[in-house]
């Protein structure tokens, strides 16, 4: 990555993370409670037959799994080696490498903490993504995903306090790009685009995350 490069995705970050500071939680909440919403816990984000139900995890949530021994053969590296059309990056060596974490999901592609009742078995413990669901900040702004919950009472007091989630769940992501970055320059290493197709004997994966590299074994994806 090129040096500009570099100061134009810190900026971008630093901007964003601004923009996010100075958001009125209060504006938030009212929006979030002229939509409506309750989670009806049916378990319909958490499946594949959903859509994207990938859950990307935030510093804080690797905290709270660890804490809750829930991270090991729970947690793999964000990357999605099923579609042989989708670039990857690799070292000169030929090894993959990425950034972040995200929570495992079945051969059907569900989340691995949902039970056949489509109970979700760490729902006191689930990451941000999970607690801010349909509800995300995308610029500064309240965007909305798919969701039967939508269009249901929700109280001020309930939310202002999914509001509240919300804007922090922005702020720590942003935190994170910029320290896993920083991480990343740290370790000097030169990466390229590979399509997945073309990386077929690789064996383990370099993962950048906010406390730096980790090497993890790709039989256990
Ligand atoms: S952690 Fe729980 S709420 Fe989140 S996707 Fe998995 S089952 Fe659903």
């Amino acid at each position: 990555m090129s040096k500009s490069n570099t100061s134009a995705l810190f900026s971008s970050v630093y901007e964003e993370l601004e923009v996010i500071e100075n958001l009125d939680i209060d504006s938030i909440a009212s929006q979030i409670m002229s939509i409506g919403f309750e989670c009806i816990r049916c378990g319909k984000c958490c499946r594949g037959s959903f859509g994207d139900n990938s859950v990307l995890l935030n510093s804080e949530d690797m905290t709270l799994l660890e804490k809750q021994s829930l991270k090991d053969g729970f947690v793999i590296p964000m990357i999605d080696l099923s579609d042989k059309e989708q670039w990857q990056l690799v070292d000169k060596n030929g090894i993959l490498h990425t950034f972040g974490w995200m929570l495992k999901r079945t051969p059907d592609m569900d989340c691995i903490f949902l039970n056949n009742n489509s109970e979700c078995q760490i729902y006191d413990h689930r990451p941000y993504l999970c607690r801010t669901y349909p509800f995300f900040l995308n610029n500064g702004k309240l965007e909305v995903c798919e969701c039967e919950g939508l269009g249901k009472f929700i109280s001020l007091e309930a939310a202002r306090n999914l509001a509240v989630h919300v804007v922090h769940r922005k702020v720590v992501e942003l935190m994170d790009t910029i320290k896993i970055y920083e991480k990343f320059l740290e370790s000097g290493v030169v990466l390229e685009e590979r399509l997945s197709s073309d990386i077929c004997k690789a064996s383990r994966i370099i993962v950048y995350d906010t406390k730096g590299t980790s090497e993890f074994d790709l039989s256990r994806l």
